[in-house]
């Protein structure tokens, strides 16, 4: 008897060790740890590239660990109240445009633009469908203003690249400042191609997941 005792505490002990290695994939809403956060939830609106209104509920989630990065970049953004000449009296934050995206959408969004470099393909599907994509900007937290990008969201041209130097220098500056603080204080790799997309790199071993939001 005693034996078996043994055996359920071990087991019970090492299935609860499972479960907190896999809890940073696990979806939460991002406001939940980041009240501060500013959404502008694109594909809950029918103000996007498919015209059409995506998702039921304006809340935004991402995988754990996800946003515990993420909280990093928004506590450290908040705390900049001046950048590139002009002053942020309470600071910068950032701005959700997407960030998980179920699957079922990811096909919807594929029909319609079916141009791999900005529509992931849903048969290997996107990070986004994994929690692990973020788009993203950045505003003036005192007025919620967002500061001038290269583009608006979802723009499907070159202009768009992280390459493209065409643009005012303040524009610039925006953007590096995204950049910078996304990969080198949240560790968040850069998508060349969209100036807003950022990936949590583990979230690419997470499974596809079409979870609805509700
Ligand atoms: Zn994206």
């Amino acid at each position: 008897m005693f034996r078996i005792y043994i055996f359920l505490f071990t087991a019970a002990f090492i299935f609860s060790g499972v479960k907190a290695q896999t809890a940073r994939e696990e979806l939460v809403p991002v406001k939940q740890l980041i009240p501060d956060i500013a959404m502008d939830l694109k594909y809950n609106t029918t103000d996007n590239f498919t015209h059409q209104k995506l998702y039921t509920i304006d809340e935004a989630y991402l995988a754990l660990g996800a946003v515990l990065k993420l909280k990093i970049v928004q506590d450290s953004l908040r705390k900049i109240t001046s950048h590139n000449g002009i002053s942020y009296p309470r600071g910068i934050g950032l701005k959700i445009y997407d960030a998980y995206r179920p699957r079922a959408v990811q096909y919807l969004m594929f029909e319609i633009f079916p141009n791999p470099i900005y529509v992931a393909d849903p048969a290997s599907g996107s990070v986004h469908n994994r929690g692990g994509a973020i788009d993203v900007s950045l505003i003036d937290y005192a007025t919620g203003a967002e500061l001038q990008m290269p583009t608006v969201f979802d723009w499907f041209g070159e202009e768009a690249s992280h390459d493209y130097t065409n643009l005012p220098a303040n524009v610039i500056a925006n953007r590096l400042l995204l950049k910078t603080m996304m990969t080198q204080v949240g560790g968040f790799t850069l998508y060349t191609s969209e100036w807003w997309h950022y990936t949590y790199s583990p979230a690419s071993g997470y499974p596809l997941l079409d979870f609805q939001m509700k």
